[in-house]
């Protein structure tokens, strides 16, 4: 089995490879959930949405967030009635939230209404959140705390980041503890380490787990900027330089290989170096078997 740790957007790419190579069954994929919100009563869980909708072959793949084709017009329809989301949700993207929402005043753990979603969709990997206990990831600018959702969506990212927090600490779940040690091998795909990956490492219980296990990343920076999203301005917050060589200090405790793109001009002494840009599937299938050959895992291999 591969496990993957992930965000929403660097690291479904490769799982996008991985399972044109890998059966599902042999997937499993620990989520960050430090970006959850609830909105106008239903629960956003914007990492978790995306790896569902990646597997259930719904996923827009243009923006990787929400349902391919969606449409909008409750979102429209609440804004004329002076309900403000700053988040755009789509109608069918909302159905989804609405259901997860459900299951969760009901008294479903997020770890249990995952897995049921997971199994109306037909999804044979196993999608785990991190942990069912509730940790928010706070941006500080100045003197105001926010959501990560309000400075990254809300105001656009436009605002400076002085420091990155987590409102509450969490233990991983025993689910996310047995993929990992079940795992012939971890990968941390490219997310961004601050908001998608720190998030599950603070958890209690991994990082140990992690020591046991063959453990690859692959960074998400060429040179000092991110493909994209907010990683360089959030790694400055908490007192790193946006690179790899930075990347790598975060995970060096525990992770035995590291990826870098070839393009990429930081020396990482070490890593290994690979076409990591995602531009399409068949560049994403091409960086999936890279790695796995790293990993030395044959498993299930189609
Ligand atoms: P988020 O939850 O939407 O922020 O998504 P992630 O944290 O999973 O992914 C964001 C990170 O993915 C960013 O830091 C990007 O630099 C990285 N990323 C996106 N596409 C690619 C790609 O094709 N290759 C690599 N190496 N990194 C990528």
């Amino acid at each position: 089995m591969i496990t993957f740790l992930s965000g929403g957007t660097g690291t479904p790419k490769l799982v996008q490879g991985m399972r044109s190579i890998v059966p599902d069954e042999e997937i499993s994929v620990v989520v960050n959930t430090g970006e959850d919100i609830w909105m106008s009563g239903n629960h956003i869980s914007p990492d978790i949405d995306t790896v569902i909708y990646l597997f259930s072959g719904r996923l827009n793949t243009a923006t990787w967030w929400g349902i391919d084709n969606d449409s909008f017009h409750t979102h429209e329809e609440l804004a004329r009635l002076g309900v403000d989301e700053y988040i755009a949700i789509g109608d069918r993207d909302r159905a989804f939230q609405i259901a997860r929402g459900e299951l969760l005043r009901q008294g479903a753990t997020l770890t249990e209404a995952t897995r049921t979603l997971s199994s109306s969709l037909g999804i044979q990997a196993r999608i785990l959140p991190m942990s069912d206990e509730e940790t928010t990831t706070l941006i500080r600018s100045g003197d105001q705390v926010m959501h990560f959702q309000e400075f990254w969506i809300k105001n656009r990212g436009k605002l400076f980041a002085d420091a990155v927090s987590r409102s509450a600490s969490a233990h991983a779940t025993p689910q996310v503890l047995e993929a990992i040690s079940n795992a012939d091998a971890v990968i941390l795909g490219p997310s961004n380490p601050v908001t998608s990956i720190l998030p599950i490492l603070e958890c209690e219980g991994i990082v140990e787990e992690l020591r046991r296990v063959p453990v690859l990343a692959v960074s998400p920076f060429i040179g000092d900027a991110p493909i994209s999203g907010p990683a360089g301005i959030l790694m400055r917050a908490i007192g790193h330089r946006p690179d790899s060589s930075s990347t790598w200090d975060l995970y060096k405790g525990f992770a035995d290989i590291f990826v870098q793109d070839i393009r990429d001009p930081a020396d990482v002494p070490g890593s290994v170096r690979l076409d990591t840009l995602m531009t399409d599937p068949e560049k994403s299938k091409t960086l999936a078997g890279a790695i796995l050959d790293l990993t030395r895992v044959s498993i299930g291999r189609r």
